[in-house]
């Protein structure tokens, strides 16, 4: 099995590192990550500029391509020029922090199992809850084995999975529990500053907390010490609203 690896978080992130030493034995692994940081980039593409491609030899057996671009990027250049043949996976992460809710919007390590999907290959995107001393080799040790059991259930074209790895504790993880994308608004908090001249600036403040769910969302069973998993797709279309639509009554602006 040939699997795609990259994440948004760079080709130095330890959560990629710690994926790719997790993954040994599971399939031909090859990584073509960003170059740079690109969280929070979402699905952004890069076509003003030419995407650098570096061959890194980073640690032991870790060999990357180093992309000056974004993840979707990424997942392109790799799928279409780098491997040797279409990958029959493609694991975007271990993003560090989690990707629940509204936050999927926002999310390169999600876009670049997207893109993927967009491409007709099954995915997903694996993000650990952020927390202090994050230990991605735990956390790549569980994602594996939630990637295996998901393996089993076969892989169909363009299927994608976000999976969220809750902070470890005593008794956490608690289960896998498969929930659907909280869809609550983000508490928008943003920090009024000045320059040193006195013009004023913002900055988005960086908890980027979230109005609570009343439902078992991926954001819930993430705070209950579940290992969540979540199906998504890209097709945005509302498909009831369409259905109604397209029986209202349409005349030709004149
Ligand atoms: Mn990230």
């Amino acid at each position: 099995m040939r699997i795609l690896l990259t994440n948004d978080d760079g080709v130095l992130a330890p959560g990629l590192l710690a994926l790719h030493k997790a993954l040994r034995g599971l399939g031909d692994l090859h990584v073509v990550a960003p170059h740079a940081v690109q969280s929070g980039g979402s699905h952004s593409i890069t076509i003003r500029h030419p995407l650098l491609c570096s061959r890194v030899s980073l640690y032991g057996d870790f060999q990357a391509v180093s992309v000056e671009g974004t993840p979707a990027d990424c997942v392109k250049v790799a799928v279409n020029a780098l491997l040797p043949g279409r990958p029959d996976l493609v694991l975007s992460g271990i993003n560090a922090g989690q990707n629940t809710g509204i936050h999927v919007l926002y999310s390169g390590t999600v876009a670049a199992a997207v893109e993927a999907a967009v491409m007709g290959l099954p995915a997903m995107a694996i993000s650990l809850q952020f927390h202090r001393d994050m230990d991605f080799d735990a956390a790549a040790r569980l994602a594996r084995g939630v990637v295996e059991q998901l393996l089993a259930h076969g892989l169909p074209p363009g299927r994608i999975y976000n999976i969220n790895l809750p902070e470890p504790g005593p008794g956490r993880p608690r289960g896998v529990r498969v929930a659907p994308q909280s869809t609550r608004a983000l508490v928008e908090r943003l920090d009024r500053r000045a320059d040193p001249t006195g013009r004023e600036y913002y900055w988005l403040n960086g908890d980027f907390a979230s109005l609570e769910d009343d439902a078992p969302t991926d954001r819930v069973a993430l705070r209950e010490g579940y290992v969540c998993v979540t199906p998504l797709q890209f097709n945005l279309t509302d498909a009831a609203l369409l259905r109604e639509m397209q029986s209202w009554e349409w005349r030709l602006p004149s």
